[in-house]
């Protein structure tokens, strides 16, 4: 059996290695490009490649996919985190966890699962040939012809792993195989808020905010940072990836709501200054920091909301407290336009997952053609899911069924 992989990424390199293992006798040669490889990983998490992340349940686990849930719950069955975890750690490649789930080689450094990947492709006898582009995929009865740099090779089995593009354009030769693309747009970046005094506070975090989206259902709760752009953090990061398509109709153009305290409504929060009041009717605004605001923003929510730092908590007014209150769970902002996060980001979009058989990522259209990694319309919130679903998929389609 000759198998060829297109793509030198992460899903290329894993299925390519688990194809030797599943077939020892078969010829595996893999197409890439450009003249590099693994590209993406070794700028990964920081150089560090989070490779995984170590949330215990699948069903919690594939709920940090706005595109793919449904399908990657039942795949996890078949290969989840943990046998990520296994499948490096049996080749010599520790794997440690982060109080926030990250997962990382214990080296510190994405290294490490390069010099891995390359060592099992020179040992199980991998062919690599760079700068080899494949420009189009024809099925020749049970076989399938692969043109790479003008010359056309026939293969039993294709898997395609290049990976999300941004313009649907690069997706055309696989959509006149019939294949139904959904429209790639970016997912995973952050809020940019133009000519607002609230960017005075950039590096402040706020651990427990809730921010939505105007005129959507679309609503995080997490950790907000603020940067000299405008907005940051695991709240904004997941309402970019949740809201990655709705947010590209709106042209990044649009209106937030944050609520700084978490949860907590507007009758909640009278009830709560009611007692802060009580108990502080003579000391000041500004000495008494409810939800233990950082004070940076405490001084901002109050100057926003109208009050002088040095009023005693006593003397607040029925209209100036009500005010308050609307500022620290109901702040409106006018986002317009994004900043990619770290560098890091991920395709929304790509290929259908109507057009191929989830079961074996082989494609309904194209007999010996399979799909992994990000080119499919599966993509995560940051944590290290981009990657376990490249792991997930080509693990799958590496079985050829
Ligand atoms: C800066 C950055 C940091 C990231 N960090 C993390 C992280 O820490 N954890 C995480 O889970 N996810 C992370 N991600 C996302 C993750 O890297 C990707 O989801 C993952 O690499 C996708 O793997 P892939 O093999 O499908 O595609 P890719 O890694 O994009 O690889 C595709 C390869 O195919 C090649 N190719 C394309 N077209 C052709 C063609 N026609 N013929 C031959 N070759 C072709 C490309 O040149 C490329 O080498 C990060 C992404 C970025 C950009």
């Amino acid at each position: 059996m000759k198998t060829a992989i297109i793509g030198g990424g992460a899903a290329a390199f894993f299925a390519s290695i688990n194809i030797k293992e599943h077939f020892p006798n078969s010829e595996v040669v893999l197409f890439e490009k450009t003249s590099k490889l693994l590209s993406k990983v070794l700028v990964s998490g920081g150089g560090r490649c989070n490779v995984t992340n170590s949330e215990t349940s699948t069903s919690r686990f594939s709920k940090s996919y706005p595109r793919g849930e449904k399908q990657l719950k039942k795949l996890f069955n078949t290969f989840c985190n943990q046998d990520t975890i296994n499948w490096f750690e049996s080749r010599g490649v520790k794997i440690v966890s982060e109080e926030d789930g990250r997962m990382f080689p214990k080296s510190n450094t994405s290294q490490t699962i390069y010099d891995l990947f390359i060592s099992e492709t020179e040992r199980l006898g991998i062919k690599i040939q760079l700068k080899s582009g494949v420009n189009s995929i024809k099925q020749e009865e049970e076989k399938i012809n692969l043109e790479v740099n003008g010359h056309n090779l026939l293969f039993d089995k294709v898997i395609v792993c290049t990976g999300g593009s941004p313009q649907s354009e690069g997706f055309n030769w696989i959509k006149s195989l019939g294949h139904k693309i959904e429209n790639p747009v970016p997912s995973l970046f952050t809020f940019n808020i133009p000519n607002e005094k609230i960017t005075q506070l950039m590096g402040l975090s706020v651990p427990e905010a809730s921010v939505s989206i105007q005129s959507t259902k679309l609503k995080h709760k997490g950790a907000l940072l603020i940067t000299h752009w405008g907005m940051s953090g695991p709240a904004v990061l997941k309402l970019s990836s949740f809201g990655a398509r709705i947010l590209s109709d709106k042209e990044y153009d649009f209106n937030i709501n944050i609520s700084w305290c978490g949860e907590s409504n507007f009758e909640e929060l009278r009830e709560y200054f009611q007692s802060v009041i009580k108990e502080n009717t003579k000391k000041k605004l500004f000495k008494i920091r409810p939800f233990n605001f950082p004070k940076r923003l405490w001084s901002y929510l109050l100057e926003r909301s109208e009050l002088v730092e040095e009023k005693p908590w006593g003397e607040l007014g029925k209209k100036q407290l009500n005010k308050l209150i609307q500022i620290i769970c109901n702040d409106t902002y006018h986002v317009k336009g994004k900043t990619t996060f770290k560098e890091e980001f991920v395709t929304c979009g790509g290929i259908s997952l109507e057009s191929i058989n989830i079961k074996t990522m082989e494609s309904k259209h194209v007999k010996n053609l399979y799909f992994a990694g990000e080119i499919l319309d599966i993509d995560g919130v940051t944590g290290g899911f981009n990657f376990q679903a490249a792991w997930t998929t080509s693990f799958i389609a590496s079985k050829l069924k």
